[in-house]
């Protein structure tokens, strides 16, 4: 997204206080070109995190690990049990 919009769109004092913010999880300084949209920026506005980290935490949803359990119920101790050497 272009930072003319963004500051167009009434986020001028926010632009000028963040611009030489960096992010707090990667690091990485800023880039407003990464912002997909308004919401991305308002995120950033409150919690200074980057476009690319963003993702990564409200991604989380699109992870369904409905994996199966291939549960063991082998609790018979077995040879484990004996303990015929010791005499
Ligand atoms: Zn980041």
């Amino acid at each position: 997204m272009n930072e003319d919009i963004m500051r167009n769109a009434g986020f001028n004092d926010e632009m000028d206080n963040v611009n030489s913010n960096k992010c707090p999880f990667c690091g990485k300084k800023i880039n407003f070109d990464d912002f997909e949209d308004e919401l991305s920026l308002k995120e950033f506005i409150q919690s200074g995190i980057c476009q690319h980290c963003q993702n990564d935490v409200f991604s989380e949803d699109n992870e369904s690990d409905d994996r199966e359990y291939n549960i063991n119920e082998d609790d018979d101790p077995g040879i484990w049990g004996y303990d015929g050497d010791n005499w």
